[in-house]
């Protein structure tokens, strides 16, 4: 029989390396890693280092298929805002994507949906595609609070965005209880709040909205999980810390179909 194509979306993959890697240590990875690449690519690859990395990296992966993100933006354009960085200065340096709302930010540094809300906004006028990130804590998951926490922070960071941004947007499903812990979400809890992200997004913004974003998985991806993961109908990448660090590693997780089809 024909195979069937698939439809699902183009996957992305994320490499968010949080405050970790100098530039001696980002040129390291990222020769190492361009090495360690399949010449074609069947998904969005993009990292994200720390800012002091940026420029750096920006150089390094020129000419390639490999895409620059930041970790994280500023909600203004310019101004008096000591130690913050400008959307359209991520731009300058070769950004096209952008980690926004991450779970380590809304705990530590008190990032509310309605900044987050403004930042996804901000991200979009400079041209940069945001990756907001939701997700429960342990204890909202166990009082089966999930979906309606996941619900109350998509809607909260897309309210009153138009239908044309919207379908552009990232989303990174990152229960929070699964971030560095080595718990990963098994597929069928992964595929359950994917679905239901996608069910949101066609309630709020019809079918082709929801069919058109991209819903990543994040918290705990590996070389040895990533093939369950992306198996998933709604799973459409990964964001991926940790194991991101190891240029090998995270080339792996890139090149999870070729993982998948030797262990077949
Ligand atoms: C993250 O922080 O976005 C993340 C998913 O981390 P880890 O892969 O280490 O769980």
């Amino acid at each position: 029989m024909p195979e069937v194509s698939s439809p699902k979306r183009r996957p992305l993959i994320a490499a968010n390396w949080k405050m970790n890697k100098t530039p001696s240590e980002t040129e390291l990875f990222i020769n190492e890693f361009l090495r360690a690449l399949p010449p074609k690519l069947d998904s969005d690859v993009v990292v994200c280092p720390p800012f002091t990395s940026l420029a750096l990296a920006r150089s390094l992966i020129e000419g390639t298929a490999v895409a620059l993100g930041a970790q994280n933006i500023n909600e203004n354009v310019s101004g008096a805002f000591t130690g913050e960085i400008s959307p359209a200065m991520l731009v300058a340096v070769g950004c096209h994507y952008a980690i926004i709302g991450h779970s380590e930010r809304r705990q530590l540094y008190g990032e509310t949906d309605a900044l987050i809300k403004k930042k996804i906004k901000a991200a979009f006028q400079n041209q940069l595609t945001p990756i907001a990130c939701v997700g429960e804590t342990l204890q909202e998951r166990e009082a089966n609070k999930t979906l309606e926490v996941v619900e109350r922070q998509i809607r909260g960071a897309l309210e009153g965005l138009p239908s044309a941004e919207t379908q552009r947007i990232v989303l990174a499903y990152e229960p929070i209880w699964a971030i560095g812990t080595g718990k990963t979400a098994s597929p069928a809890q992964a595929q359950e709040v994917h679905l239901a992200i996608r069910n949101i997004l066609k309630d709020q913004y019809g079918s082709q909205t929801s069919l058109s974003v991209r819903i990543l998985y994040g918290g705990s991806v590996k070389p040895d999980n990533m093939a369950e993961l992306m198996a998933c109908e709604d799973v459409d990448g990964g964001l991926v810390g940790g194991a991101s660090l190891d240029a090998k590693s995270f080339a792996e997780i890139v090149n999870y179909k070729s993982k998948k089809r030797a262990g077949q």
